[in-house]
């Protein structure tokens, strides 16, 4: 095969993936799965993960499930040793775990002033802590081995911080700005074949921003018509699309990007408003 062929070929990269049983990591799981990726999912919900390991099983994906709490250091431990126990191996970290709750978010009835300490916290641990630890123990591998890409997922509140969601904007630009220094720390540090890079999706309709969007009866928010009209693109993102960048950043064809947040947005960030 021709070298350029071979940039876009993850045939039996090992790819563990965090929150890899919620709306998009699990398309990732899908996607990177048919592409002859086998696969790792690290969560906590029991039942995502069952249903998601049943999926897999009928398109005859290779892939195991662990149940992991990103916040609990021994867990990831667990996890990389039953991985490298199964597999032999690990190529890929993808650190899906993360969101937000309603609990976080600024309302006509919770003002800034009244968000609790402990929803604050919750967010903030969940997308930075979740990704510094799981990091932590998947890099320190990479760093053994002398290879590996991470990928962290960002958001759009990370390059300017949305209404409404302070804990969740700062976490993001938490993961942002990690993204670029653990790149630079571990080709400085480890070895020049580590990459790490991230991707920012742009506003995708799923479970955790539904109750901003859309209302009880399926039409827009007041949010979801602004956003809309932000988009020059004129929709919401699907799942599937975030899956083009992610085999481009952890493949071949983009051995020289490192430290990247790549927008997947259909243009939002790009847009003025004017
Ligand atoms: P989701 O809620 O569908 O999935 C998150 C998954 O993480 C769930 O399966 C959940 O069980 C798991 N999880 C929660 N806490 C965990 C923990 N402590 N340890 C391990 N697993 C845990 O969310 P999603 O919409 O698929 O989002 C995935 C990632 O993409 C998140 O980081 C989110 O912030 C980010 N993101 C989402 C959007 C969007 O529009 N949905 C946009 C930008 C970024």
């Amino acid at each position: 095969m021709s070298r350029v062929n071979d940039f876009f070929n993850i045939n039996g990269k090992i790819i563990a993936i965090t929150g890899g049983a919620g709306v998009l990591c699990s398309q990732m799981a899908r996607s990177l799965g048919e592409a002859g990726a086998k696969i790792v999912i690290l969560d906590l919900s029991d039942k995502a993960m069952k249903e998601l390991s049943e999926e897999l099983s009928q398109k005859n994906i290779e892939h195991i499930t662990i149940k992991t709490n990103v916040l609990e250091k021994s867990d990831l431990i667990k996890a990389k040793e039953k991985i490298l126990s199964t597999f032999g191996t690990i190529d890929v970290l993808i650190n899906g775990a993360g969101g937000n709750k309603p609990e976080a978010t600024t309302s006509n009835e919770k003002s800034f002033f009244d968000l609790p300490e402990d929803a604050v916290k919750w967010v903030f641990n969940l997308n930075f802590l979740g990704t510094f630890l799981a990091s932590q123990v998947f890099g320190e591998y990479f760093a053994e081995k002398g290879e590996g890409d991470i990928i962290n997922i960002s958001s759009m509140n990370a390059f300017r911080p949305l209404t409404n969601i302070p804990a969740y904007s700062g976490a993001k630009a938490a993961v942002s700005n990690f993204t670029q220094w653990l790149a630079v720390h571990m080709n400085h540090n480890y070895s020049k074949k580590i990459r790490v890079n991230a991707i920012a999706p742009g506003f995708l309709l799923t479970n955790q921003n539904r109750f901003l969007l859309t209302n009880q009866d399926g039409s827009l928010t007041q949010r979801g018509h602004k956003i809309l009209d932000h988009t020059p693109m004129g929709r919401f993102g699907n799942p599937e699309d975030l899956i083009s960048t992610v085999i481009w950043l952890i493949s071949n064809y983009s051995e020289f990007v490192n430290g990247v947040v790549v927008p997947i947005d259909g243009g939002f960030s790009a847009y003025s408003g004017v």
